[in-house]
């Protein structure tokens, strides 16, 4: 098994490494957080069953931290808890596309804070009773990694409010080259 693991990785770095050379004019990507994660697809929505051994090999570890140890990040000193641009948020982890920047709300609590996910299945939830709180874990729909939890005291249309981790989430301007399918 292992040996299966150590020769598909380099094969999919060399896949991934082609894939955006052979079509350059649209893929510029800049502050990629895939390099070195063959399990970073954009396009590809299947269940990813990968251990913790597994990703703690692949991910900073910071992000390996929240995403996969479900630790929380500082109240305002995420990268995206203020940020006011067009775009898509993704899975830091996986590449899966969780939120539009038009569901992203002002909240006053430190983290980025959205209305509703980009699909149903984008994300999942999870009883959360640790920490002597009641709450609702949300974790990638993908990858099952930690993003954050959801609330009932967000604003319309939906009323919820998803409080998520910055360094959970990649975005993706809706100007930049990347974007345009
Ligand atoms: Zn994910």
């Amino acid at each position: 098994m292992k040996k299966v693991i150590v020769i598909l990785i380099p094969a999919f770095i060399a896949v991934i490494a082609c894939t955006s050379e052979s079509s350059n004019s649209a893929q510029h990507t800049p502050q990629k957080m895939s390099t070195g994660n063959p399990y970073y697809s954009r396009q590809d929505t299947s269940k990813l069953q990968v251990a913790n051994d597994e990703w703690k090999k692949i991910l900073p570890p910071d992000l390996y931290g929240v995403a996969r140890n479900k630790e929380t990040e500082r109240a305002f000193t995420g990268k995206f808890w203020d940020q006011d641009l067009k775009g898509t948020y993704y899975c830091a982890v996986c590449g899966n596309e969780l939120f539009k920047s038009n569901s992203k709300f002002a909240s006053s609590c430190g983290w980025p804070s959205f209305f509703e996910s980009v699909r149903p299945n984008a994300t999942i939830y999870v009883p959360d009773n640790t920490h002597g709180m009641r709450r609702t874990e949300v974790i990638c729909g993908r990858c099952d990694s930690h993003l954050g939890h959801i609330f009932d005291d967000g604003p319309p249309p939906t009323g919820m409010r998803y409080c998520m981790n910055s360094i959970s989430m990649d975005f993706e301007p809706d100007d930049s080259p990347a974007s345009k399918k």
